[in-house]
């Protein structure tokens, strides 16, 4: 689900609005309760999910140039980008990414180092958090730069993750671990397994749709 604020007036009917920045504002009657309203947003959930990602697919389907201004998806949320040019060569990460660098490429490859690096910092305790959950042996874990495979793992428990994966929301990260880690107790999609993951991620339906609508998004670098 996602958060929204509401706004209450002297208004006849409720609207949703989708703000620039993708936050949901709610607008509603006065005399509307707030059960009510929880229920309107709820029947249009499906509706307001869709036209969201939509509006990021918009935002990331150029190429990026790695100037100043332009937008980098981390952990499911967009960040821009702020350059110096200079002949220091840093990466900060607070609101924004704050880079200093001489040129493009030298942007382009600190971002790069930085993504690989939050990789591994958020992605290995995800995995050993889950891996105990579930009660599986794992072997070795490998952060790979594979396209197109978000996750795989072998029988003798090797577990393979896409650095890219890091783009996506935690929630979507976490769906990606705990979908390999429970093959390493079911070797397919049985309704055995996805009991297994809906244990641990009740919610792990919202995690797949997201895929299925952005899952481009982790297909290139950046
Ligand atoms: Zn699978």
């Amino acid at each position: 689900m996602f958060e929204y604020t509401v706004i209450k007036s002297n208004r006849k009917s409720l609207s949703i609005i989708i703000e620039r920045d993708k936050s949901v504002v709610v607008r509603a009657p006065q005399t509307l309760s707030d059960d009510r309203i929880k229920e309107e947003v709820r029947k249009r959930k499906a509706l307001i999910i869709s036209k969201i990602e939509s509006e990021q697919k918009e935002v990331a389907r150029t190429a990026k140039e790695f100037v100043d201004g332009e937008q980098f998806l981390y952990m499911g949320k967009y960040y821009s980008l702020q350059i110096n040019l200079s002949e220091a060569r840093t990466i900060d990460f607070k609101d924004d990414f704050i880079v200093s660098a001489r040129n493009k490429e030298v942007v382009k490859n600190l971002l790069f180092e930085w993504y690989n690096q939050q990789a591994i910092e958020v992605l290995i305790p995800r995995i050993i958090y889950f891996a105990e959950h579930l009660g599986v042996k794992r072997r070795r874990i490998n952060i790979t730069a594979a396209k197109y495979t978000w996750g795989s793992c072998t029988p003798a428990g090797t577990l393979n993750f896409n650095w890219r994966i890091i783009k996506a929301p935690p929630e979507v990260i976490d769906y990606i671990v705990v979908h390999e880690l429970a093959h390493l107790r079911e070797h397919n999609h049985s309704p055995e397994f996805w009991n297994i993951v809906a244990v641990q991620l009740p919610q792990y339906e919202d995690a797949k749709q997201w895929l299925k609508f952005n899952g481009h998004e982790l297909d290139e670098d950046f």
